[in-house]
């Protein structure tokens, strides 16, 4: 059978367009289709965009290895294509001795993850680099940092369109046909409702995946791809207390990681802001409730005891696609060919929460081994 794209790429925010600029090649027709106008309008503008180390994910998870792998792939990057980026660092607080604990199961973690180079500090040692938090003791991550997230996807682009991939934005995918070897992919875009044939198909709509994955017969339940989305909002802190501290600061997160805690990041341009915090919600909405700024007032005050009621505003929000509910463990992210339920060459990038955009270059280089052993049958 004669197809029109060899690779069909779903979505256009960072993980679909690393896999884009990984996969295209001029011998190889690959097509990125976005149901929006531009590329990374969802959760790949909605972030802290920092570039994490891999302390807090479980040993031996894809979470833990692409964190890590991709850490040093993105600063690489950074450096070949001048994206902007600042190694800025990253303190983890202990507000109390029982947090210390916590320390060393992180930094233990962190060891076993093969973080770069983490280390506890003493209470006087934290003082020394920033005098202006509060806590007994610190981890200093020195490989976290912070990434222009919409320079990286640009970046991303500009080598698949090397490659002569092409991106159809406005075009969103409708249905999903299994063909006898390939698949027949419905799509909607101004003109109205066309398919096409593609012999790979790579799910990467992120909080949309269970829906598209679904579209391809799979039912979604029973084989754990249901999201839960899980919104988390962001205050902005006054410019007046920007230069009170040069490093990223968070506190000890909290028991079942459903996130890291709210923390303290800083922009390319030196803005802080406080968040993301964590609520479940049934659907996609931004907005952010100014109810929620006595609990980011009463979270930060305890670590960063500069911050005043007054200095908050609500900044902006994002959704995380999570697989698992509220209070159950934190589940790895899912990549695989869909073979073993009759899909083959169907590839579903399920739960691509954070740290995804730290992890994409590293989900790239995975997806792309896993192209090349479907192209090489
Ligand atoms: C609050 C928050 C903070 C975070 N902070 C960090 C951080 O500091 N560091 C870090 O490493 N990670 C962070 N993350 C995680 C990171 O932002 C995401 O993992 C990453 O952006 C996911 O990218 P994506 O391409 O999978 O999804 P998206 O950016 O959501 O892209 C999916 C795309 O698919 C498109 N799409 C969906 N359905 C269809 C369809 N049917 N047809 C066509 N197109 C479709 C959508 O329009 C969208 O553009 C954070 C996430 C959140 C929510």
């Amino acid at each position: 059978m004669s197809y029109k794209a060899d690779i069909t790429i779903i979505g256009a925010g960072v993980v679909g367009l690393a896999i884009a600029a990984q996969v295209a090649s001029k011998d190889t027709e690959v097509y990125v289709l976005e149901k929006n106008e531009a590329f990374g309008l969802e959760t790949s503008s909605r972030h802290s965009g920092v570039i994490h180390s891999g302390v807090y994910y479980p040993k031996g998870s894809l979470k833990a290895k692409m964190c890590v792998a991709g850490n040093r792939m993105l600063y690489d990057l950074c450096e070949r294509y001048g994206i902007g980026y600042r190694r800025l660092r990253k303190l983890i607080v202990a507000s109390s001795d029982e947090e210390t604990g916590e320390l060393n199961t992180l930094l233990e973690r962190g060891r076993r993850n093969r973080t770069e180079s983490l280390r506890i500090l003493s209470k006087r040692e934290m003082k020394e680099l920033e005098p202006n938090i509060e806590g007994v003791a610190a981890i200093l991550s020195p490989s976290t940092g912070i990434i222009d997230s919409y320079a990286l996807m640009q970046c991303f682009i500009a080598r698949a369109t090397d490659g002569s991939a092409q991106i159809a934005y406005q075009t969103k995918v409708a249905g999903i046909e299994k063909l006898a070897d390939g698949y027949k992919v419905s799509v909607e875009d101004r003109t109205g409702r066309s398919s096409f044939t593609t012999r790979l198909l790579i799910n990467c709509a992120g909080l949309h995946c269970d829906k598209v994955a679904e579209l391809a017969g799979i039912d979604i339940v029973k084989a754990g791809y249901k999201l839960h989305y899980c919104k988390g909002e962001y205050f902005s802190v006054g410019s007046s207390k920007s230069k009170l501290v040069k490093r990223l600061i968070y506190p000890v997160p909290p028991p079942k990681i459903t996130g890291v805690g709210i923390h303290l990041t800083l922009d390319l341009d030196g803005r802080m802001r406080l968040g993301p915090d964590i609520h479940y919600v049934d659907n996609i909405d931004y907005a952010v409730d100014n109810q929620h700024k006595q609990l980011f007032y009463d979270s930060a005050r305890k670590f960063l005891p500069f911050i005043e009621y007054e200095d908050l505003e609500p900044e902006m929000s994002g959704i995380r696609p999570k697989l698992q509910k509220p209070d159950e463990d934190i589940q790895n992210f899912i990549i695989r060919d869909e073979s073993d339920k009759g899909l083959p060459g169907f590839i579903n990038l399920i739960g691509i929460e954070s740290p995804g955009l730290t992890a994409s270059p590293a989900i790239a280089e995975y997806v792309r081994n896993l192209v090349k052993e479907l192209l090489a049958k």
